[in-house]
């Protein structure tokens, strides 16, 4: 069905067979595209959904997060080009991005801030009036839209980029938003109005994330409660301020004994006290009225009192059902209480079967079965691609006498880390990340002296911390990425975090990963309940695997793929936990076709394989 049209690329291998294949398995039900990264999804997936979209359909392109909302968008803008298309693909971002008067409330609002702004200012806003004599037309001609075009034309315009953006949507043939606009019903509500999703095909890219997506959970700290009693304070609501100190002496003595990162259960009615009838609602109704207070102020329209009290509203409506835990934690000092919703195939499941068909992709869905059952897909079709990646682009090895396993990294093996890690960097002299199980695995390293070491070899080490802003994460990231030319970057961060999943590294900015043991979850309450949960579902075994074996070699998987992102890329690999022996099965192809086993004293000789082969660049 594809025979007449024309791939706006040179192909790479298999990619039209894909893209076949995937066109006739449409025809009849969901498809699974796993492939590694460097394929080519996107174009792939595009050019497969061309007859749908020539019949009338939308396609409804669903990112981890806002900030890839262009990607596809500009992927179109490549098919309008080089096959004289007339397609209109406009990148969706919410208000919060594309709001012209919320930033004279300050910066850094939140989504629920913005949209109580807008509530409150659409009336009178300008910008809002003056979208009515606007003609979209010259934009929809224009084709492909991507988020910033669509804002520097409204800002131009004076008219409010966030409506506009939505008059776009009714031309739109491909929309690229976030999963929220999917999967919440709030969100989603907004954009169904314009986008019948009835009638689209939904693509969800990178869709390894959605087991553990964040389904409209919620959670409030220590920080939270205390600002919510001062504001009770603030307004003279005494009901509110007993609410607040009850739920304050609570968590306090309930758990004093709770360790760092260790979790508990809590049950929600416990934070009102017994006499407490319509403490709740009081408590709603002083945090309107501070929110309303701030608004009038000039100020973000932000209340702590409010949350709270949402908060617990949700959790009293979710009490009892199968698949929600109320969860109390240690992070940092502080106890944080959550919402957690476990419950993604059942929530998930619906959600698909809103679109016509769906398309699901990554790099990593191994096993696919597990990947399909946990997300509630059941009937699809699946197509698997092997890498492109053999010798001349990787050395592969597994350190036989290391390992994070058991409750703390002892002292001694922290120091064979770093030892290991020595000889490798003293070997690679090239921009390398070291992708440690957790954030405690990471400090361990560090304590046994991983910086200094590596500074006394002329790397310069960037360290992810769990308190770093978006900001200072970019910033950290440009500047490890800056010395790929010098090879003397080392990237320190947990596999999971944000470096090791999501962040792009071509070239030369990473040619080297080391994994310091495999991210298994810690054995909490929350990681028991999580298996148990699945267990109820899918069996013992199976929930075991489904719940905590598969997401932690996933996330291996994830951190390893970072350094080889195309055909040309070329990088040393190595699986620093004697464990992974046991889960090859799960890995990449070439993990298994190219992995050679070494202690940890060998790794000032392991084989640079850009010694051996160098690509032309094109
Ligand atoms: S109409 Fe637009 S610019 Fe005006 S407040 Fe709402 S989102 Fe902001």
């Amino acid at each position: 069905m594809l025979e007449s049209r024309r791939f706006p690329y040179k192909p790479r291998p298999r990619q039209i067979e894909v893209a076949e294949e995937m066109a006739r398995a449409l025809k009849r039900a969901n498809v699974i595209l796993e492939a590694p990264t460097g394929f080519g999804k996107t174009p792939v997936v595009l050019y497969a959904l061309l007859p749908y979209v020539e019949r009338g359909r939308r396609i409804v392109w669903a990112v981890r997060t806002g900030s890839e909302t262009d990607r596809p968008v500009e992927e179109l803008a490549v098919f309008r080009r080089e096959l004289g298309l007339k397609l209109v693909g406009v990148s969706f971002r919410g208000k919060r991005d594309m709001c012209l008067l919320a930033r004279k409330f300050g910066s850094d609002l939140d989504y629920s801030e913005v949209s109580y702004i807008c509530s409150r200012e659409r009336s009178k806003c300008s910008f809002y009036r003056r979208l009515g004599d606007v003609d979209p037309y010259p934009l929809v001609a224009r084709g492909a839209l991507t988020y910033s075009e669509v804002y520097r034309w409204a800002s131009e315009w004076e008219v409010c980029p966030y409506f506009l953006q939505r008059k776009l949507l009714a031309h739109a043939d491909l929309v690229a938003l976030s999963y929220n606009y999917v999967v919440s019903q709030e969100l989603s509500w907004s954009v169904r109005q314009l986008i019948p999703f009835d009638e689209s095909v939904l693509v969800v890219d990178e869709a390894h994330n959605l087991q553990n997506l964040d389904l409209g959970g919620d959670s409030v700290t220590e920080g939270t409660l205390q600002r919510a009693l001062e504001e009770a304070a603030e307004v003279g609501s005494k009901r509110a301020v007993e609410l607040m100190r009850h739920a304050i002496d609570y968590v306090a003595d309930r758990f004093k004994g709770l360790g760092e990162e260790e979790s508990e259960l809590f049950d929600p009615e416990e934070l009102i006290p017994d006499y407490g009838d319509g403490l709740l609602e009081e408590a709603l109704r002083a945090g309107e009225m501070v929110r309303e207070l701030r608004y009038r102020q000039g100020r973000r329209p932000r209340s702590s009192l409010h949350h709270f009290a949402t908060f617990l509203e949700a959790a009293l409506g979710l009490k009892g059902v199968r698949g929600i835990a109320f969860i109390a934690e240690k992070v940092n000092g502080r106890v944080s209480l959550s919402i957690w919703d476990m419950r993604s195939a059942e929530v998930l499941g619906s959600v698909w079967s809103r679109f016509h068909r769906v398309v699901f992709m990554s790099g990593t869905l191994n096993p696919i079965e597990a990947f399909a059952e946990t997300v509630g897909v059941s009937s699809y079709h699946a197509i698997s691609v092997p890498s492109p990646y053999d010798e001349a682009n990787a050395s592969v090895y597994l350190v036989t006498d290391l390992t994070t396993r058991g409750e703390e990294l002892s002292r001694e093996m922290a120091e064979r880390y770093v030892e290991a890690v020595v000889k490798l960097l003293s070997r690679v002299r090239r921009n390398t990340a070291i992708f440690a199980a957790s954030y405690r695995v990471q400090q361990g390293l560090i304590d046994a002296g991983l910086l200094k070491r590596a500074e006394e070899l002329g790397y310069k080490p960037f360290i992810e911390r769990r308190d770093m802003s978006g900001l200072e994460a970019a910033q950290a990231l440009k500047s490890f990425k800056a010395m790929a030319g010098e090879g003397r970057g080392l990237l320190v961060a947990p596999m999971g975090g944000r470096f090791a999943e999501g962040a792009d590294y071509p070239g030369e900015e990473l040619m080297c990963v080391f994994l310091a043991g495999i991210p298994f979850e810690k054995p909490t309450t929350k990681t028991r309940l999580y298996i148990e949960y699945y267990q109820s579902l899918y069996g013992e075994e199976k929930g075991r695997l489904y719940a905590y074996i598969y997401p932690a070699i996933r996330r291996a998987a994830q951190a390893l793929g970072r350094a080889l992102r195309s055909p040309k890329d070329q990088a040393v690999l190595i699986l620093g936990d004697y464990r992974y022996r046991s889960y090859l099965k799960l890995l990449p192809d070439y993990v298994t076709e190219l992995l050679r086993e070494v202690n940890h004293a060998q790794l000032d000789r392991v084989r640079l394989p850009w010694l051996d082969v160098k690509f032309q660049s094109d």
